[in-house]
Order: structure tokens, then sequence, then C-alpha cells
């Protein structure tokens, strides 16, 4: 790694496991001073143990306005201007159509959607302020393409998409750049849990429900989330500063 994030406050969100500790680790070990932002302290605390350099920890359900607004006035005072924003904190649940409650629908757009936006606007001062600034969302291939089963999911990513677009475009000339990351079916607890589903659901074996989800893609595999954490990494660099307003599919080629 080249320190090529050095000094620079990034701020993860859904930080503790899974592709946002990828992303984490990826960017601590680039240089920059991270802020873990999450709803379990003990977690985070965990994960900030392990990383070269100093963190913080913030804790906030980022659906609720308030406490997403008092994260940041709190990542701010410990560790000055944030530059960086990864919002990857997301949920996956499923249903069909039909059985989409009210409930889920809200639930799968407030935790994917609003939450990036509360951040994203809670972020931006700092970054117009320094007249630079990234912002990264972990969208996902169900932004790009639907998938049956996940409409409340797709619709909140495919938003996602929308939001990094229409962003992107109001501070284009501003040095600051708005992309998201597509991640295909990537190996953490969200892909263990759609696995555990398929076996309830249809009786096939774990094995089989893996393959199934491999055999979605071209390569035949499923992601692993430092290859999805590699890409955030690069669009936070400055070798990425012409690439804005992008969705790019980290998807083994499901997405072209
Ligand atoms: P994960 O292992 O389940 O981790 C999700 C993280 O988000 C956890 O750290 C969780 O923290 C946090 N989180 C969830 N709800 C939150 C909330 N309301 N406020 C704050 N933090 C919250 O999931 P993952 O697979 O790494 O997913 C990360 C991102 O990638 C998500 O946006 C997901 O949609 C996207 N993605 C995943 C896949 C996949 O196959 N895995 C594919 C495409 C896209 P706590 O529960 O500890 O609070």
């Amino acid at each position: 790694m080249s320190g090529s994030l050095r000094g620079q406050h990034a701020v993860v969100t859904g930080a503790a496991r899974g592709i946002g500790a990828a992303i984490a680790r990826t960017l601590a070990a680039e240089g920059a001073m991270l802020t873990l932002l999450g709803r379990r302290r003990d977690a985070l605390e965990r994960l900030a143990t392990e990383l070269p350099g100093s963190h913080g920890i913030v804790v906030a359900d980022i659906g609720e306005a308030e406490q997403v607004a008092a994260a940041f006035e709190q990542a701010r005072a410990q560790r000055g201007p944030v530059a960086i924003l990864v919002n990857n904190a997301g949920q996956a649940e499923s249903a069909p159509f039909g059985k989409t409650s009210l409930e889920l629908w809200n639930r799968m757009l407030t935790v994917n959607l609003t939450g990036s936006f509360l951040c994203a606007q809670a972020a931006l001062p700092d970054m117009l302020a320094a007249g630079y600034g990234r912002i990264v969302n972990i969208a996902s291939t169900a932004g790009q393409r639907g998938y049956a089963y996940v409409a409340a999911y797709s619709a909140a990513k495919h938003g996602v998409i929308g939001l990094t677009r229409s962003l992107a475009l109001e501070v284009a000339r501003k040095g600051i750049t708005v992309n998201a990351v597509c991640p295909g079916y990537t190996e953490t607890d969200i892909l263990q849990d759609s696995i555990a589903n398929v076996v309830t659901k249809t009786g096939r074996s774990e094995e089989e429900a893996r393959a199934a989800f491999a055999a979605s893609n071209p390569q035949q595999r499923i992601v692993q989330p430092e290859q999805v954490a590699d890409a955030v990494r690069w669009l936070c660099g400055d070798s990425a500063s012409a690439v804005t307003g992008q969705a790019i599919s980290v998807s083994c080629g499901e997405v072209m």
C-alpha cells in the first residue's frame, strides 16, 4: 500500500463487518484516519483495535436523521472535516412482491437509500468548504438490474444510483466526486442469510444454494469483500479524479 490517503478523514458506515470492514481495512492501510460508524459499539471497537493507526467510533442508526447529525458532529470534533464518505451500511430483506409489507418496503428504503442521503448531506458541507471530497455509495447489482423477490431492496439500490448521478452533477465543479460501487453476491453475512433462506424455502443443501448464487455470473464465483474495497480505494484516490457519477459493477461480469 502506498499511503495515498494519508491524513484524510474518511467516514465508513456499517464498518463493523462484511464489506464495510474490508473497506475500513483497505483505507486504513492507505493512511486514512477513519471514523467507523455503526449501531454496535463493541463490534466497531473490535475492528478499530486491529487497524493500523488511530481511529474514531461513532454509534448511530443511519436511518435516524438526528442520530446521523449527532454522529457527524462527533466525527468532525474527533478527527476534523470529513474528506471521504463511504455509504456502505445496508440491509437486504427478501419477500415475494405480494407479501412485501409496507413496513418491509419502508425499512429497505430507509436504511439503504435515506441513510445514504442523510450521511451525504451531513458530510457535504466539509467537502464544499475544502473544495475536495469523495463520496462512494455501496449500491448493488440490484441497483443496475432487477431480481425476483427483492423489489424493495432493488428499488432502494436503484435509488442510490439515481442519488449518486444527480449529486455528482451538482458538485462536479467543486472538486468532489460521487460514485457508486455495485457488488454482485459477496461473501458476507448478507449472502449467508440469503443462502439460509434458500435452504429453508427450497430444501436445497447449503452447497447447492451457494452454487446457484455463484452461477448467476459469467465467472461463476462469489465476490470477495476485499475486491469491493479495492474499487472503493481507487475511487477515493487522486487517480480517479476524472471518474464521477458512475455505477461500477464488481460482479464477476454479471452486469455489463
Ligand atoms: P453485512 O455483513 O450484513 O453488514 C452490514 C453492515 O451495515 C453492518 O456493519 C451493520 O451493522 C450495518 N448496518 C445495518 N443497518 C444499519 C443501520 N440502520 N445503521 C447503521 N449501520 C447499519 O452486509 P454486507 O454484505 O457487508 O453489505 C454491505 C453493503 O453492501 C450493503 O449496503 C449491501 O446492500 C451491499 N451489498 C452487499 C452484497 C452481498 O452480497 N453481500 C451485494 C451487493 C451489495 P450492525 O448490524 O452491527 O449495526
